[in-house]
């Protein structure tokens, strides 16, 4: 007889009303102190633990709480600060805070994104760090949540090889000797927390989804020997997701007592048959999608776990979603708007939750005692599948009609070039910005306003044309060279596009954390998306109609919809992908017969949605160069199309972008302090382009020196024709004094450089 228990691998820490990002950003503001922070996050820490025991569920995970991020957590928990931080205290949350968002004298840590997912860490930077153990945070969480509520936790903590890993400031040649400082710090929190009483101890590798080479696989061999010979009573589970375990043979004979595999987004059930799983260990079987908000098909999740008990035969196996619930939106409970029929369908992280514990009271109890609930979820996708959502024909021939014909525009980039610079007229070193500019709380207090009725249609869009009237104003006292409409009216870069065309569908409250107390709150993709009018035109002409310099037309590209959307599990993803395209394409032939000339089509999220496993990668870059192409091949030689990205590692994925063939392309540098440069001296690109001049994620004020010894540093490399000068990313989370002068010193910066050049 197998005994199935449940288990949750981290919860959401944003709260059901985001009160989480409420009490951070108060504080922040100096409204709120230390004091009332730390007990306000308590209550909600504590309010998410008692949740998920009310829910039933057996394992319970304590840690997974965070002020701003689970890697900053264990950097600052091994005394791992930037240099740059090292005078300040390092047990002030101040300083926490600093490292995370930059200060007065330092520029923040490198923030990048969590494998692939829309969640950012902050980068911890080693150079010559000497790892010491300042707080066992895991172990006072435990202990609260054990005197507090009774919840013998299970501490989840950041691997070792994991968090190397994602560090920087080493060379290749040091990683294993790094690895191996860290061991002690390791086995003295593993030790601290078996003496205090926790029964297990979840230590996350999403490494072990990516492409190890065969000297990490040994380093993970020898880490793991280590930690069980050193603590033989921690009872740990080694916890992968988001990918196949690449060397899983190997992996399932490390001496750990329980290992975590993702069977939703892994080949695990091939594995398990293939090698087997050992007799000597507990599988924890992710089985519930913890990446998207779909309701499950429990009665094929219950068949899954049935098929995997008869092949492992284990006396115990852990039931669990297939990641941490951070990537999902908290409870459905509090949607009123949104169509019943996709209602039905939604299952976010209190709902994942319930899933979990149905299919283990089946697996335990058989299958007549959740027959109710097994109904219900093959109803609910009976009913969505079969609704209007999903019957678009005329969207499947249009698509048909492309088949499978290489597209591109008309013109070779060094022809249509030339027919631009005559058209646009542009200074050497353009200056623009990215997009978007302050949502200030006046801007969101008037949206808001308006979501509930208080004022009206007319009196918003007057609101929205006001904001946009004064910052067309701004930017020409400002002397910008490419002017932005500011993107006032979008809350978000996907929701709004989510909330004009057709196949998708909006939440009120389905927030998800993006990078500190930033949340998104990403749309639904429910059918076939189809274009269903004009969605940007209206707001660009106004501002075109105030300048004479040219106002860009702004649309978020086709893989970074499909990325920061749920998409629904049952469909095909790259025909949804170019189902988007086709949209796009009809916005931007929109946009041109209004005059717009210059369009930007930003894909920040293409780097992201790479798959872990590299033999992925071709199928994946055709496809998104693909999509993007339909969306913008088939313009005029003379329209000139941008395309905006963020964040590092660039040389990963130069090849995609070239490949989509935008004329200029913005990227994303100061966060990464100008490593990206080097990629586009090693491949000479021939287009134009703007490397991020300054990191707009934090409030600081870059100086004009600054700004130039970054346009210096980057024109070193690139051909002073080919560059444009820009901030980093959008500006919509900056105050609006510190963003005028910020781009003030900008272009102090730029007038500079052109007369040194
Ligand atoms: N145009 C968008 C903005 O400025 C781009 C945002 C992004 O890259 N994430 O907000
Ligand atoms: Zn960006």
């Amino acid at each position: 007889m197998t005994t199935y228990i449940s288990s949750s691998l981290g919860y959401p820490r944003i709260g059901e009303d985001r009160e989480w990002k409420k009490a951070l950003e108060s504080y922040w503001r100096n409204e709120i102190t230390e004091e009332e922070l730390k007990t306000e996050t308590k209550r909600l820490r504590l309010a998410n633990l008692k949740k998920q025991q009310e829910l039933n569920i057996d394992l319970i995970p304590v840690g997974d709480f965070s002020f701003y991020d689970h890697v900053l957590d264990t950097a600052f928990s091994f005394g791992v600060i930037p240099n740059r931080f090292q005078h300040l205290d390092d047990q002030s949350i101040d300083t926490y805070f600093a490292v995370a968002r930059g200060n007065k004298e330092a520029v923040a840590a490198e923030m990048t994104k969590w494998f692939n997912t829309n969640y950012h860490y902050i980068v911890p930077e080693l150079n010559d760090i000497k790892p010491r153990l300042v707080e066992n945070r895991a172990l006072s969480y435990y202990k609260e949540a054990k005197e507090e509520l009774g919840i013998n936790g299970k501490p989840v903590l950041v691997g070792p090889v994991t968090f190397v890993k994602l560090s920087k400031g080493y060379e290749q040649s040091q990683f294993e000797s790094i690895v191996e400082s860290f061991l002690p710090l390791y086995v003295q929190v593993l030790q601290e927390l078996a003496d205090a009483g926790a029964d297990w101890i979840q230590i996350d590798e999403p490494v072990l989804g990516t492409n190890l080479s065969e000297s990490e696989i040994a380093l993970l061999q020898y880490v793991y020997q280590k930690l069980a010979a050193e603590v033989p009573n921690a009872k740990i589970i080694l916890q992968t997701y988001f990918e196949t375990v690449q060397q899983y043979d190997r992996v399932i004979q490390l001496p750990v007592a329980a290992i975590g595999l993702d069977f939703v987004h892994g080949n695990h059930l091939e594995a398990i048959q293939k090698w087997g799983f050992p007799k000597d260990k507990i599988l924890a079987a992710g089985i519930i999608n913890g990446r998207n908000v779909w309701r499950s098909d429990l009665d094929s999740k219950l068949a899954l776990i049935n098929e995997i008990q008869s092949i492992i035969e284990a006396e115990t196996i852990i039931i669990q979603p297939s990641c941490s619930l951070l990537h999902v939106p908290v409870t459905k409970k509090t949607e009123s708007q949104i169509d019943r029929v996709i209602l039905d369908g939604l299952s976010f992280a209190d709902e994942k939750l319930v899933e979990i514990d149905t299919l283990v009271q089946g697996a335990n109890k058989g299958k007549s005692v959740i027959e109710n609930e097994l109904n219900e979820s093959k109803n609910a996708r009976e009913t969505l599948a079969a609704s209007p959502y999903r019957q678009n024909r005329q969207v499947a021939e249009e698509l048909a009609q492309i088949g499978h014909d290489e597209v591109k525009r008309a013109l070779a980039f060094a022809d249509r070039i030339k027919i631009q610079q005559e058209e646009l007229k542009l200074p050497l070193l353009p200056t623009t910005t990215i997009g978007s500019l302050p949502q200030t709380s006046e801007v969101k207090g008037t949206r808001t306003k308006w979501r509930k009725g208080e004022i009206n249609d007319q009196e918003y869009q007057n609101f929205i044309e006001s904001e946009t009237k004064k910052w067309i104003e701004i930017q020409e006292e400002l002397e910008i060279d490419v002017l932005v409409h500011g993107e006032f009216e979008r809350t978000d870069m996907v929701e709004f596009f989510g909330e004009k065309l057709d196949g998708f569908a909006v939440t009120e409250f389905g927030w998800v954390q993006s990078y500190g107390s930033r949340c998104v709150k990403p749309p639904l993709i429910v059918g076939d998306v189809s274009w269903a009018g004009p969605m940007t035109v209206k707001e660009i002409v106004y501002a075109q109609s105030l300048t004479d310099k040219h106002v860009k037309g702004m649309l978020t590209g086709p893989v970074t919809i499909l990325n920061w959307s749920f998409v629904h599990e049952e469909l095909p993803r790259f025909t949804i992908q170019d189902q988007i395209g086709l949209a796009l394409e009809k916005e931007v032939l929109a946009l041109e017969t209004a005059g717009v000339n210059i369009i930007q089509v930003d894909e920040p999220a293409l780097r992201e949605g790479l798959p872990l496993d590299r033999l992925k990668w071709p199928a994946y870059f055709d496809a998104a160069t693909r999509s993007f192409r339909i969306s913008t091949a088939s313009v005029k030689p003379s329209t000139q199309i941008h395309t905006h990205m963020c964040y590092s590692e660039f040389s990963e994925i130069f090849e995609v972008i070239d490949a989509l063939d935008a004329d200029v392309i913005s990227i994303e540098t100061s966060r990464s302090h100008g490593e990206l440069i080097d990629t586009f001296e090693v491949n000479d690109y021939d287009k134009e382009i703007g490397l991020g001049v300054y990191d707009i994620h934090s409030p600081r004020v870059p100086s004009v020196e600054e700004i130039k010894a970054n346009i210096d540093r980057a024109l070193r490399t690139i051909d002073v024709k080919q560059f444009w000068i820009n901030p980093d990313c959008g500006l919509k989370t900056r105050g609006k004094e510190e963003t005028v002068a910020a781009l003030r010193n900008m272009i102090e910066a730029a007038k500079q450089v052109r007369e040194e050049v």
